[in-house]
């Protein structure tokens, strides 16, 4: 009678397992601890796939890139109070990113937090969720898991994508259900993310634009990699005939090597070009905003903007022709408009592009293929360009100040959704998050190209890759330290604060978990041993040694970066 009785009776853990799995999400990230403990190992009873992190932020990472990459919301699991606010930074990460995200946090009791009388890890993390998420929702009630989880997974899909915080306190986890009423509760959430389709006018209006164009410019964003629409991407180019810059993550959406690639003559496409179509790409501090001397004279271009975001439009500059709406439908219809009758580009202005294209690839080609030892950033990346091209379906993973802004433009890529960096923060810390995400959602080997100093962010999770056995090799650019490894402490009392400890062995991090590690001095090494360790299929990592004299100040943005006028004291 007792088996009998319990069989009939569900309580909040399983509820929220059974809301997540009911709309199709199988994968968890997080740390367990009060009050989620429990709720992650039912999860994994349950089937679900339950990965466990050393860190929140770095879970949250991980479920940034998962949402990124399947167009469902990633799950990140925390305790409450400080897990919680750990996790909160990736949620604002993703939210920042427009990637669909859940952080799903155990809180204190509501009784204790709202008369602030000092709960065991109190905070009112609702109220402190909502300004840097898209949406916040608490539940507290067992028969209201069902409602709080469909409302999380519409918030966090539909529209512009985005991070969703979802509040459960511990007391509801157990709160107890008559299965029935339970199962009923639940809410399967119907076309999560519904086409938007532009008018007729809207469409009418940016091809007469983009007929009027003597120099056109197509720039694809990570928003055109998100929706997932690669067929009518492609068409769109190529059926226009138009030029095409990717931002970086949407690198690979047409492989690099296509011949209407413009990515090694950037400046030139931005400066000269006359109408710009922007594809998922928001003008940001990314693109200069759309101003200033990169977009050369005020007016003397015109922008079409494609984007599933209203507010979006005019948020730097005048868009002459916004299409709002999701890129395949937009895409979809602009592509039936150039159906057919549709005029290629000037001659001239291909010419331009293609000249100064081939120049900077020379031009590169020769810092490319030394075989140097120390190795420098170039020749270093020149391996690595080798391996990406022999191996098209592995995703990358690239993350550090010199090390991302270099290998962006050397490491061609061929495939969507293969290269995932730093996103619209330009944030270190995301790579070890990213690399395990992509390993689990995609089964694919992953190469994780790091700065020393962005490693360190993630570092531990080395032992979270060593534990699930995944496909992922990492290779540190290690030049001792921050930018550059060459600071000095004037005073002569302390390391420069710049720097690390000189010559580290990061490959002996990753020997401590069981994973194989490699020290690789020159090019030729460097491609043999990832070679070596991307075909093990097995945690590695090569820590590879760069001149620390190497390296300039911030990368590419150092124009971002002040320095003091009044001469050093
Ligand atoms: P990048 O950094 O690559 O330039 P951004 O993150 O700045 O890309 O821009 C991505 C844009 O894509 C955002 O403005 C977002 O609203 C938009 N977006 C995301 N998903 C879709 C979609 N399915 N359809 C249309 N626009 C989308
Ligand atoms: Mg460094």
């Amino acid at each position: 009678a007792n088996a009998e009785s319990q069989q009939e009776l569900t309580d909040g853990f399983h509820l929220v397992i059974d809301a997540l799995k009911l709309n199709g999400i199988e994968t968890i990230y997080g740390v367990p601890g009060i009050p989620i403990t429990d709720l992650g190992r039912l999860a994994q009873a349950n089937g679900m796939r339950v990965i466990s992190f050393r860190h929140e932020q770095n879970a949250g990472n991980a479920a940034a890139i998962a949402g990124f990459l399947t167009k469902k919301p990633g799950i990140c699991l925390t305790v409450s109070a400080p897990g919680f606010l750990n996790g909160l930074t990736a949620l604002a990460h993703a939210t920042t990113n427009c990637w669909p995200m859940i952080l799903i946090s155990g809180s204190s009791e509501r009784e204790v937090v709202d008369l602030m009388q000092g709960d065991y890890e109190e905070m009112d993390q609702l109220a402190i969720a909502k300004p840097l998420c898209k949406a916040a929702y608490r539940v507290l009630h067992a028969e209201d898991i069902g409602i709080g989880v469909a409302r999380a997974i519409r918030a966090a899909v539909s529209g512009r994508p985005g991070g969703v915080y979802l509040d459960l306190p511990a007391k509801l986890f157990s709160q107890v259900l008559e299965a029935s009423k339970g199962t009923e509760s639940l809410v399967k959430v119907i076309d999560a993310a519904p086409a938007q389709i532009p008018g007729p006018d809207a469409v009418k209006r940016a091809i007469d634009v983009l007929k009027g164009a003597k120099k056109p410019l197509i720039i694809l964003g990570k928003g055109a990699a998100y929706a997932q629409a690669d067929a009518e991407v492609r068409t769109f180019v190529e059926k226009s005939g138009i030029p095409f810059l990717p931002m970086s993550m949407a690198k690979g959406l047409l492989p690099d090597n296509h011949p209407q690639s413009a990515g090694a003559a950037r400046s030139t496409a931005l400066l000269e070009s006359d109408v710009v179509v922007l594809v998922g790409a928001r003008l940001n501090w990314l693109l200069s905003h759309g101003k200033g001397k990169q977009w050369g004279p005020k007016g003397s271009k015109k922008f079409i903007q494609i984007d599933i975001e209203p507010k979006e439009m005019d948020s730097n500059i005048e868009i002459a022709a916004p299409l709002v709406g999701d890129i395949g439908s937009v895409l979809n219809e602009l592509n039936k408009a150039i159906d057919g009758k549709w005029q290629a580009p000037p001659a001239d202005w291909v010419k331009t592009i293609n000249d100064k294209k081939e120049q900077n690839i020379a031009k590169m080609a020769s810092k490319l293929g030394k075989n140097s030892s120390p190795m420098d950033f170039h020749s270093a990346l020149g391996a690595l360009k080798q391996v990406i091209k022999e191996r098209p379906d592995a995703i990358l993973v690239n993350e550090g100040a010199n090390t991302l802004d270099l290998a962006r433009g050397i490491i061609d890529m061929y495939k969507p959704r293969k290269r995932l960096d730093v996103g619209t923060w330009g944030v270190m810390g995301v790579g070890m998050g990213s690399a395990i995400a992509a390993a689990v959602e995609t089964g694919l080997p992953v190469l994780a190209v790091e700065g020393d100093s962005a490693f360190g962010f993630s570092g531990m999770e080395v032992e979270t890759i060593c534990r699930y056995q995944l496909p992922v090799t990492i290779v540190i650019f290690n030049n001792n330290g921050i930018y550059r490894g060459i600071d000095k402490d004037p005073t002569g009392r302390d390391p420069g604060t710049t720097v690390f400890v000189p010559d580290a062995r990061y490959d002996k991090m990753m020997e401590a978990f069981g994973g194989k590690g490699y020290y690789a001095t020159s090019p030729d090494e460097l491609k043999r041993m990832v070679d070596e360790a991307m075909n093990s299929k097995k945690p590695a990592l090569i820590n590879a040694v760069i001149d620390p004299e190497a390296g300039s100040e911030s990368g590419n943005i150092g124009n971002l970066n002040p320095q003091s006028v009044v001469g050093k004291k």
